[in-house]
């Protein structure tokens, strides 16, 4: 049994992942509403893509294209438009899509699940538990995930 800790994209790709490997997976996340962290919301178009979402699900969270990013410094540095092939997305939207990816493969999504230093889930799985946080697992069975494989 793997726990994720947080529903972030982080915990939620790598859960997928880990599903997709045959592991029992719970992803436990403290909020009740998924993407509550402020954000600006752009994503590159190579980032969307690594997501399990399919076309139509990607282009129901793209709200806009972005082609060019204008960089404005302080201190008088002149200003610096790049080049950029990426999207604004509804994150929320984007989140509760991706947990409901996940959630149809058989990962547990539990919400408003705080994972603390007393937390003991599963303790009878303990043998094999990990607890993993984006791409770092410790426990019993501490290792280091590459890439989001356990
Ligand atoms: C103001 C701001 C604007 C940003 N704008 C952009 C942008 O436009 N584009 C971009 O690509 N990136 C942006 N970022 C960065 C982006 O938000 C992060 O890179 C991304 O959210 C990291 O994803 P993550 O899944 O690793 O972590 P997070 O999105 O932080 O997810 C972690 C999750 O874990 C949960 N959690 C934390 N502790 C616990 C616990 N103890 N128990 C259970 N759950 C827990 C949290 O509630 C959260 O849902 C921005 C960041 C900030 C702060």
């Amino acid at each position: 049994m793997i726990v994720v800790v947080g529903a972030g994209l982080a915990g939620l790709t790598y859960a997928f992942k880990a599903v997709k490997n045959g592991e029992k997976v719970e992803v436990w996340e403290k909020s009740q509403v998924l993407g509550s962290k402020p954000c600006g919301e752009a994503i590159l178009y190579n980032a969307l893509h690594y997501l399990p979402l399919s076309e139509r699900e990607r282009a129901d969270v793209t709200l806009n294209s972005i082609k060019r990013v204008r960089l404005k410094f302080p201190n008088g540095l002149p200003e610096r438009v790049i080049n950029v092939s990426g999207v604004i997305v509804d994150k929320r939207r984007l989140l509760e899509t991706l947990a409901e990816v996940v959630e149809s493969e058989g990962v547990k999504v539990l919400r408003g699940k705080p994972f603390t230093r007393d937390a003991k889930p599963g303790r009878k799985h303990c043998r094999r538990l990990r607890f993993c946080k984006g791409h770092t697992c410790w426990g019993r069975n501490s290792r280091t995930c590459v890439k989001g494989l356990p």
